[in-house]
């Protein structure tokens, strides 16, 4: 069981309870993006097992009629077996999504995935347009030029900060220049994109941002947030008419996420605690 101050961050262990919780957000007009926890499996068998968790999760949603797709985590479906697997596995759920007329988000993870991990993206999204997203991170040094080379695929782009500590030498390290290098990306892809933009972040800056770009270049967009963090903003948005989409992690695999939600902010210190001790 998932103790009360965890089920803030995660949606529950099981499908049907991550179901409830999409019929909760989306009665708040807020559609979900489901992620079943797990990542870094080196065991073929693992990868499959989550591949076809994600294929009976897309059925799922279909049957159920919800506002509500899958992100998925490269390494949690073959990448770190072999390029060739990950990549297997990835069109297949984007197939399954396509014959749904559903959506798949791709995570990005560590900066020695982003290769193989754009690779994907680029071809599939060329055989399946507008079933399959990828997120890009803007800590990174190489994204704008990863923007130009994606900008006209057929698939969204989602755009966040970056959370992987990466050296020096591929990533901007002050959280100003990450910011500076946030917003040259949004207005990028504003300026360049009729849709298919999604904003990433919780930061107020961003999303004002997003709102001015979007009216200047009459851009389709979404704005992104995790379950748990800034829920009131959420619903807000929701209410003035944005599109607005909340990552909401489900599975029994919820004590590593939980704690690294915890880390980020001092706000959530205290819920861990009462967590530790039970109140
Ligand atoms: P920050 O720079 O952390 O904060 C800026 C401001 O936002 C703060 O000053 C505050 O005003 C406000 N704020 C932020 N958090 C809170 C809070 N808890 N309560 C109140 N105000 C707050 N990273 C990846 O590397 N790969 C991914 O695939 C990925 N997917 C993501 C998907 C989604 C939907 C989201 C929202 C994030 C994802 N991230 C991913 C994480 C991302 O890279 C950032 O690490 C994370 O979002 C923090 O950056 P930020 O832009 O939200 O704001």
């Amino acid at each position: 069981m998932i103790p009360p101050i965890a089920r803030r961050f995660v949606a529950g262990e099981s499908v049907p309870e991550a179901l409830d919780h999409v019929r909760a957000r989306n009665a708040d007009g807020v559609a979900v993006m489901l992620n079943l926890l797990g990542e870094h499996y080196d065991d073929p068998g693992n990868a499959r097992a989550d591949v076809d968790a994600y294929l009976a999760l897309l059925d799922d949603i279909a049957d159920s009629g919800l506002d509500a797709c899958v992100s998925v985590k490269p390494s949690q479906i073959g990448l770190d077996v072999s390029a060739d697997l990950f990549e297997e596995h990835y069109r297949e759920i984007v197939a399954r999504a396509h014959e749904h007329d559903a959506f798949v988000w791709y995570d990005m993870e560590n900066a020695d995935t982003t290769d193989a991990t754009l690779d994907a993206f680029e071809s599939i999204a060329a055989d399946y347009p507008w079933s399959v997203g990828q997120c890009l991170q803007s800590n990174l040094k190489r994204t704008r030029e990863d923007l130009e080379r994606l900008v006209d695929v057929p698939g969204k782009i989602r755009l966040v900060k970056g959370a992987y500590d990466e050296p020096a030498a591929i990533a901007y390290k002050k959280r100003s220049r990450v910011d500076e290098a946030y917003r040259e990306d949004l207005a990028f892809l504003f300026e360049r994109r009729e849709r298919g933009v999604a904003v990433g972040s919780h930061d107020p800056a961003m999303i004002a941002l997003s709102d001015r770009l979007a009216r200047e270049h009459g851009t389709a967009y979404e704005v992104q947030m995790l379950m748990g963090v800034r829920e009131d903003a959420q619903r807000d948005l929701a209410t003035q008419g944005v599109d607005v989409s909340q990552y909401a992690p489900y599975g029994d695999k919820w004590i590593s996420y939980f704690y690294r939600r915890v880390r980020e902010r001092r706000e959530n210190l205290t819920f861990a605690v009462r967590a530790v001790f039970g109140r």
